[in-house]
């Protein structure tokens, strides 16, 4: 199970440096698919605010697409642009159920380690 995304996505810089190099630290310790996204992604719609468009008219908004999700301990909502939103959404999916497996593992681990403390022989 491999997800490949097709957002090409490369940012420059300090910052965008110091994140993947943390990131490939941890990929080497452990296998992480490299590519899932934390959090939901919702849509809302906004008004654009300017007095000539439609929304200034019908105020149904523009829909916008929103990744809210946490990040050094702070929730994050990022805007989402139309294009991405497929990939985003199966990326998100991806890791809720990564997420889940991981910690269906470890209750399961403990479980065994349970019962093995109850039928071991002595
Ligand atoms: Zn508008």
């Amino acid at each position: 199970m491999y997800y490949y995304t097709h957002m090409n996505i490369a940012p420059q810089g300090p910052k965008a440096a110091r994140l993947r190099q943390r990131k490939f630290e941890l990929l080497g310790r452990f296998p992480i698919p490299p590519d899932l996204l934390p959090g939901s992604l919702s849509l809302t719609h906004r008004l654009c605010g300017q007095p000539t468009c439609h929304c200034a008219k019908d105020r149904r908004g523009h829909p916008v697409w929103s990744l809210t999700f946490m990040a050094g301990g702070k929730k994050r909502v990022e805007h989402i642009p139309n294009q991405w939103v497929e990939e985003v959404r199966r990326l998100v999916e991806a890791g809720r159920e990564f997420k889940e497996a991981v910690a269906e593992v470890f209750a399961a681990n403990a479980q065994l380690l349970a019962l093995w403390r109850k039928q071991r022989p002595r």
